[in-house]
């Protein structure tokens, strides 16, 4: 099978000929259709620090995709051949308290397809069949290849209750940009999103009309606060962008007892001022990966309500163009790039 695979511990990745895996009997092997670019995959084909600690060569990348079920292990059950379906990519283990408490996404075990074990960027993936998700019929491929990203970015806005709620999201990449929309369909009253990369603004106003896209670097947030007639400002952050400055200025937006929910993550140790947070009395939280599986659950439920996340996908191209897509990904000016297995 053709397969996009970091063969050598240096920048780029490269198409090469695999074999087929072997299923395991708790697994199934999925015949791969589709297949989003993660920011995680940029940071494998750069070979940057945390790759090059992290992911053991050569390494399959990859790990946003839709497709078909195949072949099914001797052991599981609920599952058919010709299943369309996505699945999660963070493969669990099962006798740690967490898991056993059925918090899976908090196992400290947890393994990444496509960084620490082979990934979809291929014709056929294995996967245990306890991470599938079976994709209903009003959900195409393209949008399964980014439910993994869309995931993080429901798990990080239903981290709080956002209905009648003033939201500020900082970061407009493409989970950023999710978040708006997901922050909108679950009721929030205004919703801001700041950047300083004009394009990716422009990104969010063309798939979140109803969201405020900010250039922090020709607006403050203080003059946005006043023509949205908020009395003290924001009452939830989702801090997207890992910049300390957004962080800082989401601090400075929120309200006393305002709540964030951070899934950004900042480069190195990163100075906070903490006397600010513990004076304004706001809660802090750390969003990790997709709640396994209600995150998966709300966000296939609200795409079927009317959440359409569609126009985040800025590129389609075949597997073969890869190199393209991860041009556009490494320009910072796209947003989601999909690729296509078939043919
Ligand atoms: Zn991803």
């Amino acid at each position: 099978m053709k397969a996009l695979e970091k063969s050598a511990p240096r920048e780029g990745l490269w198409m090469v000929e695999a074999p087929v895996p072997e299923i395991a009997p708790d697994e199934v092997l999925i015949r791969v259709n589709t297949t989003g670019i993660c920011g995680t995959d940029v940071h494998i084909w750069n070979w940057d620090d945390w790759a090059a600690h992290t992911v053991p060569t050569p390494m399959i990348t990859g790990h946003e995709f839709a497709g078909e079920i195949v072949e099914i292990g001797r052991d599981v059950t609920g599952l058919r051949i010709g299943q369309r379906c996505s699945g999660e990519g963070h493969l669990i283990g099962t006798q740690s308290r967490q898991s056993r408490a059925g918090k899976f996404h908090l196992d400290p075990g947890t393994r990444g397809i496509g960084v620490n074990t082979q990934g979809a960027f291929a014709e056929y993936l294995a996967l245990p069949a306890f991470n599938v998700v079976p994709l209903p019929d009003d959900i195409p491929d393209e949008i399964g290849a980014i439910l993994d990203p869309l995931g993080n970015a429901v798990h990080t806005a239903l981290s709080f209750d956002l209905l009648g709620e003033d939201v500020l999201i900082t970061g407009a990449g493409p989970i950023g940009i999710m978040a708006a929309a997901v922050a909108r369909h679950a009721g929030a009253r205004n919703v801001v999103i700041t950047d300083i990369n004009e394009g990716r603004l422009e990104l969010a106003r063309h798939v979140v009309p109803t969201a405020r896209a900010v250039n922090v670097a020709t607006e403050e947030l203080r003059d946005v606060i006043a023509k949205l007639g908020l009395s003290q400002g924001f009452d939830v952050g989702l801090e997207m962008s890992g910049s300390q400055q957004a962080l800082d200025q989401m601090v400075e937006a929120l309200v006393m007892g305002g709540k964030i929910a951070l899934l950004g993550i900042p480069l190195g140790h990163s100075p906070v001022d903490w006397s600010r947070i513990v004076f304004k009395a706001i809660t802090i939280k750390g969003v990790y990966g997709r709640e396994m599986f209600e995150t998966w659950y709300k966000m296939i439920a609200m795409l079927q309500n009317g959440l359409d996340v569609s126009r985040v996908i800025t590129h389609r191209l075949a597997a073969s163009e890869f190199e393209a897509g991860f041009a556009a990904m490494r320009s910072g000016q796209s947003g989601k790039v999909v690729l296509d297995w078939r043919g």
